[in-house]
């Protein structure tokens, strides 16, 4: 839709506003009528949050545009003239386009899933679908009677959560697998020798897949959750390459993946690597439903977990209040309540930012003395200009408490104990490698990290359980051929650029390896 002045463009919002209809994009000049480019987008984002802005500025309004980056969130700013709009302006608003698409729900008939706010197995199946970019509705019987009516039909009440699919299929409490068959997700291989299998489907893993399809190898990707893995449960990636507005994980998690399928990688999810043997030169890797994948190379990239909260009180609640990582998909239920944030890097500062467009408050708790040894500057400066963001700082939590969800926090500051009520409670502390599968195979530190390279050389001599005459590969693991990337190494940045470039690089390694095995 056309206007011909910024008034004119708002008043007809208002209109499709008050029509319920959905705006997915505006693309605004700078310089107009009545007011600027970047006055409009601060009053049109009040009416249409989610719509994509695009200011088209002169030469000389690029300070105005990057200064539009942060004041009203721009996802784009073209340079004048944008000639051929082929070249210039399509593409940028495709991409948009899809990204609003993915994110924003279409009128609905697809997949509904009915079951209880509260229900640590309604989160598991609502957060598996939304990490698999499956586009689902979810309808909460304590508030929906005709949600309640179709769960409490037929001879028995339905084993929430229930799960409909547009073809008339109703799965009770289903586990990941079968939902992932129903919602269409690769679970099986065409083959059962690949030259490359990559374990995890995180940066690292989506990373190999790239570069190993793109670079000839058959290659296969294995992944028990979602691909993206801990990355695609990021709110925002900031300092991620090539995406100057920053890019939601799941944003990120989606386009991989939908590279890494184009340019030939299986992708197999909801299956679960758990062990590993090697008959020379052959890696066999066995799955959790039996399947038995043989390949030439072998990439573990299975990242880590943060740690559990071991505090009283909370293993019931986990799923029902607690939440570990940032749970992007319940942040909006969490509408004026308030909720805390446990951690003081990254990850905790990115959740408390996306709880704060959401939440009443948002309280930081961090054990030490300072978020600097923690966290990026930048964050620590967008905290402190969210008004309703508290960080507390050398204070844990004592305790929770609550019935079928959580409902109060003990935080002990200087060895004073305080009760707080609290509806929400997002965990980001300590790391967990995902390694246990190859237990005993490869070598790993005591924490579980699995060693690679020069990490595997000890004073200078090798190490004991490597039989080559040749030092192992950069990012190869004690054991030939099986190769390492991403947050599961020992000595690692856990960064998704790193874990990216360590996926890229270990496959120019696993060629040089393939050469000479
Ligand atoms: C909330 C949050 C926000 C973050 N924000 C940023 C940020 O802004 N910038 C930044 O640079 N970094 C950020 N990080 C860190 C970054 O996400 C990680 O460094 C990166 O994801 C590591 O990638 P990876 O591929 O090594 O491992 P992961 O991302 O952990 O992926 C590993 C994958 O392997 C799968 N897996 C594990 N075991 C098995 C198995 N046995 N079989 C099959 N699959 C398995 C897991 O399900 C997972 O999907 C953030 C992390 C978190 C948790």
């Amino acid at each position: 839709m056309r206007a011909s002045s910024g008034g004119e463009a708002l008043e007809t919002l208002r209109e499709l506003q008050s029509r319920g209809d959905a705006v997915a994009a505006f693309v605004v000049d700078q310089r107009m009528p009545e007011m600027s480019g970047t006055e409009f987008l601060m009053n049109a984002v009040e009416l249409f949050p989610d719509a994509k802005k695009v200011l088209l500025t002169a030469y000389a309004d690029t300070d105005a545009a990057i200064a539009a980056i942060n004041d009203v969130g721009l996802d784009h700013y073209l340079m004048k003239p944008w000639d051929p709009p082929e070249e210039h302006l399509y593409p940028v608003l495709d991409d948009l386009l899809e990204d609003w698409q993915a994110d924003v729900p279409a009128p609905y008939d697809g997949i509904r899933v009915i079951g209880a706010r509260w229900s640590p197995d309604s989160y598991e199946v609502k957060d598996f679908l939304s990490r698999n970019q499956v586009p689902y509705r979810f309808f909460d019987v304590e508030t929906d009677h005709d949600a309640k009516a179709i769960a409490a039909a037929g001879d028995q009440p339905a084993a929430l959560p229930l799960v409909m699919f547009p073809d008339g299929t109703r799965l009770e409490r289903p586990d990941n697998r079968i939902l992932a068959d129903h919602a269409g997700l690769q679970t099986a291989p065409t083959t059962n020798h690949y030259d490359l299998v990559v374990v995890g489907a995180g940066p690292a893993g989506l990373g190999a897949g790239v570069y190993g399809a793109s670079e000839g190898l058959r290659t296969a990707l294995i992944e028990r959750q979602a691909t993206g893995g801990q990355a695609g449960t990021s709110s925002r990636i900031e300092n991620y390459l090539g995406f100057p507005k920053g890019i939601s994980g799941g944003d990120l998690a989606r386009r991989a993946t939908v590279q890494a399928k184009r340019l030939g990688a299986e992708i197999l999810t909801a299956v679960e690597a758990t062990g590993v043997r090697v008959e020379e030169p052959t890696k066999i890797v066995t799955l959790n439903d039996g399947t038995e994948l043989s390949c030439r190379a072998l990439l573990i990239a299975t990242g880590m977990t943060i740690r559990n909260l071991d505090v009283p009180g909370a293993e019931p609640l986990i799923g029902a209040g607690i939440w570990y990582g940032a749970a992007v998909s319940e942040a909006v239920t969490y509408r004026g309540e308030d909720v805390f944030v446990v951690g003081g890097a990254n990850s905790a500062g990115q959740a408390a930012m996306m709880l704060s467009k959401y939440a009443g408050k948002v309280i930081v708790l961090v054990r030490g003395g300072s978020l600097e040894a923690g966290m990026s500057q930048y964050l620590i400066d967008q905290i402190a200009a969210t008004p309703n963001i508290t960080v507390r700082l050398n204070t844990k939590v004592a305790g929770v408490a609550g019935g079928a969800h959580l409902e109060q926090i003990t935080l002990l500051s200087e060895g004073i104990e305080q009760t707080l009520d609290a509806a929400g409670l997002f965990i980001f502390i300590g790391a967990r490698p995902h390694s246990d599968f190859v237990e005993g195979l490869v070598a790993r530190d005591k924490r579980g990290f699995i060693l690679t390279g020069t990490d595997l050389q000890v004073d200078g001599a090798r190490h004991p359980s490597w039989p080559l005459e040749r030092d192992p590969y950069l990012l190869e693991t004690s054991v030939p051929g099986i190769f390492a990337a991403g947050d599961v190494r020992a000595n690692v940045i856990r960064r998704v650029a790193s874990a990216v470039g360590q996926g890229a690089v270990a496959v120019s390694f696993i060629h040089k390896y393939l050469e000479t095995a």
